[in-house]
């Protein structure tokens, strides 16, 4: 069930309805003026039907064969447009909100926006994609822990923060194509190597990221806070981890070894 506006082409998405798949179109969910993606499972009739919802809006319940709908708010052409409507005579976007954030790690006075760059499609292929390699498929090590379809790294040298961990699946998944079976694996791990690392002497949280942007091959990073550091609290820290001078070798492994105790129930 999604909630649009009264002035939605109802008649439209009937149209839509009768073809599985993924049909492209345009709308005003949330009263943007946006493109959405309307998802299909099976053939057939959709009975859609506009209700008057409390909130004055009209709600369109598809009877069946939608399996979920995804709004795209912009495409990349009008996210750029939209982007730069804001930016200078030079092509640079304003210093704003994170920029006064007290976690900020630069000061403001002579920072500048880098030029957002132009729309670039198709992607680059990632490492493990389009025929570039998958350096983790590839890879022999079992880092310092594993099990039967995961392993736990860290990297040969350190930086800033205390610890910093990654989890990664043997086999070749990106994070959007786990089994179910192995997204259950996952989200316990997760949560008992953030426990294990909270429970080190002087850590305050243990930030859990997920990019992707790099490589394909599913990796989650985990990232140690020092406690006593409010400053260092919050997304800032993967920019503090680059300042910060490199933790000490053997103190980083004092504490992974701590970690991998814990996880084997040490
Ligand atoms: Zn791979």
């Amino acid at each position: 069930m999604i909630t649009i506006p009264r002035a939605f082409d109802t008649q439209k998405w009937q149209t839509f309805a009768r073809t599985p798949g993924r049909h492209d179109g345009h709308s005003s969910v949330w009263g943007l003026s946006r493109r959405v993606h309307y998802h299909f499972e099976r053939s057939g009739e959709s009975r859609i039907q506009p209700r008057e919802g409390a909130d004055g809006l009209t709600d369109l319940r598809f009877s069946h064969a939608v399996t979920y709908i995804q709004a795209m708010p912009l495409d990349p052409t009008d996210f750029y447009t939209f982007a730069m409507a804001s930016a200078n005579s030079e092509g640079r976007l304003p210093l704003s909100r994170m920029t006064g954030w007290e976690i900020f790690p630069f000061e403001r006075e002579g920072l500048r926006v880098v030029r957002l760059a132009e729309p670039q499609l198709p992607e680059p292929p990632r490492h493990g994609e389009g025929g570039n390699a998958c350096r983790a498929c590839d890879s022999e090590d079992s880092g310092i822990w594993s099990d039967e379809h995961w392993k736990l790294f860290v990297f040969d040298s350190t930086s800033g923060a205390p610890l910093v961990m990654m989890l990664q699946s043997r086999e070749h998944f990106d994070l959007t194509d786990l089994p179910d079976d192995r997204a259950a694996e996952m989200g316990q791990l997760i949560v008992r190597i953030a426990r294990a690392i909270e429970g080190l002497p002087h850590i305050a949280r243990a930030h859990v990221s997920r990019w992707g942007d790099g490589g394909a091959h599913l990796h989650i990073f985990f990232f140690a806070r020092p406690a006593g550091f409010p400053q260092l609290r919050g997304t800032c820290f993967a920019l503090w981890d680059d300042l910060l001078p490199a933790t000490p070798l053997d103190i980083r492994d004092a504490d992974a070894a701590s970690v991998v105790a814990a996880l084997n129930g040490a």
